[in-house]
């Protein structure tokens, strides 16, 4: 496990995201998704395995309904302490834009055994493109699976909701799920609202981040 591509696509000068320091101390997995406001929105769920976070970037997000299949694209590992992470990522930098924790809890392998049993199963089926597990979070429930697609090369991944007592038959909407008044939202709303034609956009030194727009030179 490696973080030397986190740490290149990175300037931590710039950005307050996690610089990777801290391991995992607790004695139960760990998963979170945070939805990230960048230049395209999407979901990044990340789970814990063998001290850093595994992620994928879900466009659409997670859904809870087994008829969903979830677009994710496997991405670079992240640090384990980047779980807790919230907040601006300044305009210029790698995955610029607004990261709110969506969802976050513990997770296990499906016979839900204790950590370094449940660890050592889950990173053979990363492996073999083949993860199913288990989730206890405020809103994502019960058993999932993420199935590397085949003939799609390495990072085209599916995540899937198994059906349980948690699924559920109707459409499932991140963005609905999403609550409208955390203190991130309200930051992202004055972004939005302060959003001019490209022409007349501040500059990034007056604003401190542009969302919605890709990097600039
Ligand atoms: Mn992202």
């Amino acid at each position: 496990m490696s973080l030397i591509l986190y740490k290149k696509k990175r300037d931590f000068k710039d950005t307050q995201e996690p610089k990777g320091k801290s391991n995992p101390i607790v004695s139960k997995l760990s998963f979170v998704v945070q939805r990230h406001k960048a230049s395209h929105l999407h979901y990044d769920f990340r789970l814990e395995m063998g001290g850093v976070l595994k992620s994928w970037a879900i466009p659409k997000g997670t859904s809870m309904n087994p008829g969903d299949k979830r677009l994710a694209i496997m991405v670079e590992d992240h640090p384990y302490d980047y779980k807790d992470f919230e907040g601006i990522i300044p305009e210029g930098n790698y995955g610029a834009g607004i990261v709110e924790i969506w969802d976050k809890g513990f997770y296990s392998d499906i016979q839900n055994s204790e950590k370094e049993v449940a660890e050592k199963k889950l990173l053979e089926e990363l492996k073999a493109g083949n993860l199913k597990f288990r989730l206890s979070g405020e809103k994502l429930k019960g058993e999932f699976a993420l199935i590397r697609m085949k003939n799609r090369g390495e990072n085209t991944w599916l995540l899937l909701k198994h059906k349980d007592e948690f699924a559920i038959d109707e459409e499932y909407n991140s963005e609905a799920k999403t609550p409208k008044n955390s203190p991130i939202n309200k930051l992202l709303k004055e972004h939005l609202s302060e959003k001019l034609p490209a022409s007349k956009k501040r500059s990034s030194t007056e604003t401190g981040i542009a969302i919605g727009t890709e990097k600039k030179k």
